[in-house]
């Protein structure tokens, strides 16, 4: 224990991912003895994401204002619409910059074992959605998971008698990766889904 002020911060930083008490010590002893001005700004910073960043109410994905600036840019493609589960994943295919369509977040996939239902994700509005606008294809990109699978059924097959065009992305082998050290299931999938070169 440094100070009870100290102790109290290096508690604090712990609740971020893959931060332990080392690792949170050391972000303190920085943001003290370096970077007090930083510290200042990234703590307003933090209270300025807390307070005001909500939920865009078309795709339910984060946003400043009631729709984020995906759902409001005039220059996308709004008869593709790519499902995910989380924030995280509208990022990672945005990064990826393949994609140009516009995106809905689940909130999470089916898991019954653990009260996660139908319900309990925004398919409702979902179904909406596809109800309401002229969509010519839905891109299931939930997980390679038991639970991402099924929840990509699921959503299938009540979202069929709206869109006629429904794809998965591709699975199978990830780049550089060595096809001796690929799973079976993996590579089952890869030989379904083979592509054109
Ligand atoms: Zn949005």
């Amino acid at each position: 224990m440094l100070t009870p002020k100290f102790d109290q911060l290096v508690k604090q930083l712990q609740i971020l991912p893959s931060v332990g008490q080392k690792s949170a010590q050391r972000m303190a002893l920085s943001l003290l003895t370096k970077k007090r001005e930083q510290g200042v700004i990234l703590a307003h910073a933090l209270q300025v994401a807390m307070s005001e960043i909500k939920e865009c109410q078309t795709c339910h994905s984060f946003s400043d204002d009631d729709i984020c600036p995906i759902c409001s840019d005039t220059r996308r493609n709004d008869e593709q619409l790519c499902v995910v589960e989380s924030a995280a994943d509208v990022m990672a295919i945005e990064q990826s910059g393949a994609y140009r369509g516009r995106y809905f977040v689940l909130g999470g996939h089916l898991s019954p074992l653990d009260g996660i239902n139908a319900e309990d994700l925004h398919i409702d509005e979902l179904i909406t959605r596809l109800k309401n606008t002229a969509i010519s294809e839905l891109i299931l990109a939930t997980g390679a998971t038991v639970e991402g699978q099924t929840t990509a059924f699921f959503i299938s097959d009540i979202a069929r008698t709206h869109v006629q065009k429904i794809t998965r992305l591709a699975q199978g082998i990830p780049m550089g990766g060595e096809l001796e050290y690929v799973d079976s299931l993996t590579l089952h999938q890869a030989l379904q889904n083979r592509a054109f070169i």
